[in-house]
């Protein structure tokens, strides 16, 4: 994450150190730094292994990622759409192991695509839930319940690059599975 003030200027991104979020819209008062330092944090609300075996440590880093592409490589939208449609759509239960595995399948999927683009909805258009809401949660239940809602908002967003990420999914699937 050190290197995302490169990305948001290679991006064309001035930063701005007060007020909302300017990618995700979070009522934070200092800007997108003290998003993405609330983000690094709502990881760690729950116990490490509840956290993993509920999938939210996971959901938290795409839903963000995805909400901030630009401060991003721009292979990062496939890779953290790609895992959200695998646990949202496809049921799978997401763990350590699986994540360098669709690293893999991406990188041979990138020789074979390398112009694709999955672009960014509009600013303002990725989604109602940010790290605000979920960090202002109460208790397990209501994060949990957050968490997941703000992953499925988030990915909602980006329906006009659902069929890429369903593409990437089946090859990760085929090279787990088969
Ligand atoms: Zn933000």
């Amino acid at each position: 994450m050190q290197d995302w003030n490169e990305f948001a200027q290679k991006n064309g991104l001035a930063i701005k150190d007060t007020g909302p979020c300017q990618l995700c819209n979070s009522e934070v008062s200092k800007g997108i730094i003290e998003c993405i330092d609330i983000a690094s944090q709502i990881t760690h609300k729950l116990d490490h292994d509840l956290g993993v075996d509920k999938m939210t440590i996971f959901l938290c880093v795409d839903a963000h990622a995805l909400q901030h592409s630009e401060i991003h490589g721009r292979w990062n939208n496939h890779y953290h759409l790609a895992r959200l449609h695998l646990i949202l759509k496809k049921n799978i239960k997401w763990n350590y192991k699986l994540s360098p595995l669709l690293s893999e399948v991406l990188d041979k999927y990138k020789v074979k695509n390398e112009n694709e683009v999955i672009r960014n909805p509009m600013i303002g258009n990725r989604g109602v839930i940010t790290v605000r809401t979920v960090n202002d949660s109460v208790g397990d239940d209501q994060y949990i319940r957050l968490v997941w809602a703000w992953a499925d908002d988030v990915f909602n967003t980006f329906h006009e690059s659902h069929d890429i990420s369903d593409k990437i999914s089946d090859l990760f699937l085929k090279r787990v599975f088969a």
